[in-house]
């Protein structure tokens, strides 16, 4: 095995890099502003071709040929290139990727809020408050500004926990899982716990998504029936409202769509949602009547954040993108794509580009490929004009591993044209290496800036530059600040 740099272990190495970096970018870009506010979106798993699919596919559904189409954030006038390697992965997870992208320093994959000098499931070492790193939700709580969370996924699960939790395995989202790999919970918290009992989760005036199982005891039925994960016999849900209560603050827990529109109209202090027991349900699956939108749910928290005069930091996670992709569930990727969009636009709407910083990105690519010869106007969700020089077809978006595969019979590909759900939601598109879950993708993602200081994200750079550069744009945390600069 080739030996890494161990500088890397540090975490000074990971924050030169980026402070340097945005000094050399100074030395050529003028940039102007500074952001009171700052959004930044996730789509777990986007890939840039699978910008280029949903693109298409949205411009098909308005009975365009779709290729000319864009998503609301392919407008925004700066664009960059994010490498996602992490510190012992070419090809990283949403955890190390996370940490990157809201504490601003590479990891090990598995883990999050913590330094590379902590493995994957290494409990008692994570106990190193050395170790811990602060996340720029912290930094803008730090600073007087307020912070939120909204996800379409567990809240506890990797990509948002980045924004809060310090922890040697993604996957003790509550106790049980902590127990389950044979460590104690009193030693090693699990994350929902740390959301609601330790700082900064504790002070998030927002969060959004799904995952009420992680704070609910294993003998208590939720809302809709789902029984909680937790054996320490803890209701998290109640031990938040009741921090609430001890600081005299209001407060709302909300679990359906009809809550949340309430609870809009009336904008508590700290709101809570838990919109399913595990992750929000795929868009296209979803009862729009009770299920709120990341749209719906961005907007609740943009609204309530604006409380702040000195303005806040909120991230955005579209995190089923990146599901259907495991999955090889095409449309159901593509579409969360566009939930993801129409999030940025009414963001877009809600916040001014003279004081809002948005930023839109990706933590990893996937490996499905977007190929063939087709026509201009083909349908993207369709086989490829040209056809195999086996004489069977293949489809437009198909993928290089994952459950979509076939086996093929003695001599020929299978052609999936003609299966019994082609083309249904949870249709397979086809394979070539049979996997449980399809695998994450190597490949560089985009990153998409909108606001003050936005030309400072263009050019090809690492993603754990990422929260130094929106921390620079917002003037709060560590490092340079676009407000000393001079040219505020
Ligand atoms: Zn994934």
């Amino acid at each position: 095995m080739t030996p890494r740099n161990q500088e890397e272990s540090h975490p000074e190495f990971w924050i030169n890099d980026a402070q340097s970096a945005i000094e050399a970018r100074l030395r050529y870009i003028k940039a102007t502003g500074s952001a009171r506010n700052v959004v930044m979106f996730l789509g777990d798993g986007m890939s840039i071709p699978t910008l280029a699919a949903a693109r298409t596919l949205l411009g098909q559904r308005n009975n365009k040929t779709g290729e000319e189409a864009h998503l609301s954030f392919e407008m925004f006038h700066t664009v960059g290139l994010a490498k996602t390697y992490c510190v012992d992965s070419q090809i990283p997870d949403s955890a190390c990727t996370a940490t990157a992208y809201l504490c601003g320093v590479k990891a090990n994959r598995g883990t999050i809020g913590v330094t590379a000098a902590i493995p994957r499931r290494d409990c008692l070492a994570s106990l190193e408050k050395s170790s811990h790193l602060k996340s720029i939700a912290t930094w803008a709580l730090e600073d007087g500004r307020d912070a939120g969370i909204v996800t379409t996924t567990r809240v506890t699960h990797a990509s948002p926990s980045g924004a809060y939790a310090h922890i040697a395995n993604r996957d003790w989202e509550s106790d049980s899982d902590v127990i389950d790999d044979e460590y104690d919970p009193e030693i090693c918290p699990d994350i929902a716990y740390q959301l609601v009992n330790s700082y900064p989760g504790n002070n998030f005036k927002v969060i959004l998504g799904g995952g009420r199982r992680e704070f609910l005891p294993n003998n208590v039925v939720d809302e809709e029936g789902k029984f909680g994960k937790r054996r320490d016999d803890r209701n998290l849900i109640e031990e938040w409202k009741m921090d609430k209560i001890a600081r005299n603050s209001s407060y709302q827990y909300v679990w359906n769509r009809d809550q949340l529109k309430s609870v809009s109209n009336n904008l508590p202090d700290y709101i809570l949602g838990l919109f399913e027991s595990s992750h929000l349900q795929y868009h296209m699956e979803a009862n729009e009547k009770t299920e709120p939108s990341l749209a719906e749910l961005t907007e609740v928290a943009i609204r309530a954040l604006s409380k702040n005069k000195k303005g806040f930091f909120l991230f955005v996670e579209g995190g089923r993108i990146d599901h259907a992709h495991h999955e090889n569930f095409v449309e159901l990727a593509l579409d969360e794509t566009i939930e993801l969009s129409k999030a940025v636009q009414r963001a877009t709407e809600l916040l001014s580009e003279e004081d809002s910083l948005l930023v839109v990105t990706s933590d990893h690519a996937h490996v499905m490929a977007f190929n063939g010869y087709t026509h201009r106007g083909g349908d993207i969700l369709g086989p490829s004009d040209s056809i195999g020089d086996d004489n069977i077809p293949y489809m437009t978006l198909s993928y290089t591993n994952g459950p979509g595969h076939r086996p093929h019979d003695s001599v020929n590909r299978v052609d999936v044209t003609g299966d019994e759900n082609y083309r249904q939601l949870q249709w397979r598109s086809h394979a070539e290496v049979p996997l449980d879950s399809e695998t994450h993708g190597g490949d560089d993602v985009a990153v998409f800036a909108r606001g003050p200081q936005s030309e400072m994200f263009s050019g090809l750079f690492e993603q754990n530059q990422l929260p130094h550069l929106m921390a620079y744009a917002g003037c709060f945390g560590p490092g340079r600040h676009a407000c000393s600069s001079g040219d505020e």
